[in-house]
């Protein structure tokens, strides 16, 4: 197996990629080309470790705009003057996720309720910061797109709110996130300096950690999962709740990223529990239709003050993966196919304010794409108002990819409903396959513990860390997790539509072999 790997694998490293001043002949062109074209090939067939679903058949669609710039530029839903756009493409790939997450269609600008979003130029990161930036900035008291439609009301140009001598903390956003949390909403916070609640709990309130007996911050940074990171990965509502409480107590308005999938164990935090828990809490504080009051100058200079009503709460859905593909379980579901669905997450819960999902996983995409999704109402208003492209910049990038909503588009239009919960249940009965077949590998290996384990309805199975050079040839994806006091060094594969039952049985196979793991010690 390893000498076989080494070879496929050395011919793409000895390969000579570097372009000289002069450029490459066609014929050294033409040859590298068709190494790498094999060394992707083989691995592509074998990736069993991440969850981009590599089943695909977009060349018909897309050949042609190849050779053309595509830039989306703007909001989607204004035409700006760059008219090689796909942007009805893009309205009607937003229009889909729309009414699989149940928001409010069509997308109105007069109409708070109705949605708004657009499809990102990168996958969920972007959506992720989108959102958090949004986020901060509604619960901040800035300027949003609905304000602007109250100018009417002559409420023209404020950009902070007024300081409350008695709630000093009423624009000061604090978020909360689990412990199975993607390194792309750290990121996001660090970046629009959104404090977490151990950063402000430990700078302002030491000592006072109602979930930990000595009241410490740092022991936990992000709120525990069930069970720690021996369970299944999703949020511990109870203990979120307890948190939340200590802060909305002192008037802070609250940010919560919910995992929709999570990245390591495919955990699916429950976000209509967090509401039932949790709307309470945010009434009882005051955080509910909050008023938030500005000055504001009349026609005459004189100020006049001003009140504005928002929530002082932004739940945020982290739904890379599971967002695209839990509707078709919940159809499966209702049409007894399959024996569980996974909690509510969706715009049908009034509580959630954003989502997002990555168009690469579920749906299968050759680049990165995805949908950021939230309502009229909470829409940013955009930082700057471009004459140049006369679209709002309403979106994080200026240039956006003009390409991915016609792969989007292309794929929604051949997957219909029906062929999506064939799907899902294709990847629920692999997935389970591929559990039953590692825990038999237990056998081979009586001196190792391999910590078979699968969270509910999660498309990864996860378990001991192989060998190298099974991990690279796997593509698999690995994290090292302290469970009862002890370090265990995890691998996952997901299942996909594209994964093969058949590299399961390989990969279980080369798993057997002595060696496999390293170190029969634990
Ligand atoms: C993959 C993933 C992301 C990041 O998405 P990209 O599309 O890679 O930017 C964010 N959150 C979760 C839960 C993920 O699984």
């Amino acid at each position: 197996m390893t000498k076989e790997l080494t070879k496929h694998q050395s011919k793409y490293d000895e390969t000579c990629f570097e372009l000289p001043p002069e450029g490459l002949t066609e014929e050294q062109r033409k040859s590298c080309l068709e190494v790498f074209k094999n060394y992707i090939n083989v691995q592509k067939d074998n990736c069993l470790g991440y969850q981009v679903n590599q089943k695909m058949d977009y060349k018909g669609d897309i050949e042609h705009f190849l050779d053309c710039h595509l830039n989306n530029v703007g909001d989607p839903f204004v035409n700006g003057n760059y008219t090689l756009s796909s942007k009805r493409m893009e309205k009607a790939v937003l229009n889909y996720y729309a009414k699989l997450w149940s928001a409010k269609v069509p997308h109105d600008p007069q109409d708070m309720e109705s949605f708004w979003g657009y499809v990102l130029s990168m996958g969920s990161t972007e959506g992720n910061f989108y959102g958090l930036w949004n986020a901060r900035d509604y619960l901040a008291g800035r300027k949003l797109v609905a304000d602007e439609l109250q100018k009417k009301l002559r409420l023209t140009n404020y950009l902070h709110p007024k300081h409350i001598e008695d709630k000093p903390h009423a624009y000061t956003p604090v978020a909360f996130f689990s412990q199975d949390t993607h390194y792309s909403i750290i990121k996001a916070m660090r970046v629009l300096s959104i404090s977490t609640f151990s950063e402000i709990g430990q700078a302002v309130y030491p000592g006072q950690n109602p979930l930990d007996p000595d009241g410490n911050w740092l022991k936990n940074k992000e709120v525990p999962s069930v069970e720690g990171n021996a369970g299944p990965g999703s949020i511990d509502v109870d203990k979120l709740a307890t948190l939340v409480e200590f802060f909305a107590e002192k008037n802070y308005p609250i940010i919560i990223c919910c995992n929709y999938g999570s990245t390591f164990k495919g955990a699916y935090d429950d976000v209509e529990g967090i509401q039932n828990k949790l709307m309470p809490i945010f009434e009882r504080y005051g955080l509910v239709n909050r008023d938030v009051h500005y000055n504001d100058v009349d026609e005459d200079g004189n100020e006049i003050a001003k009140v504005d009503t928002r929530n002082g709460y932004w739940i945020h859905v982290d739904g890379a993966l599971g967002a695209s593909y839990m509707p078709f379980v919940e159809m499966a579901y209702k049409q007894k196919l399959i024996a569980q669905k996974g909690p509510n997450f969706d715009f049908r819960l009034p509580i959630v304010n954003s989502i997002v999902m990555s168009g690469h996983k579920w749906p299968g995409s050759p680049c990165p794409c995805g949908v950021f999704m939230t309502k009229v109402k909470y829409q940013l208003f955009p930082p700057a108002d471009p004459e140049y492209t006369a679209s709002p910049d309403s979106t994080f990038a200026g240039s956006r990819n003009g390409f991915t909503p016609i792969i989007m588009w292309s794929y929604l239009a051949k997957h219909c409903y029906e062929l999506q919960v064939q799907r899902v249940l294709y990847c629920e009965d692999v997935s389970r396959y591929a559990e039953d077949q590692l825990n038999t590998l237990q056998y081979c290996h009586p001196e190792t513990q391999l910590f078979v384990e699968r969270t509910p309805l999660a498309l990864t199975v996860r378990f001991r860390m192989p060998i190298k050079p099974i991990v690279e040839k796997y593509s698999l994806s690995c994290e090292s997790l302290k469970v009862n006091g002890q370090v265990r060094h995890y691998a996952h594969i997901y299942i996909m539509p594209s994964t093969q039952k058949e590299t399961i049985d390989q990969l279980v196979e080369e798993l057997k072999e002595k060696g496999a793991f390293k170190g029969d010690d634990i």
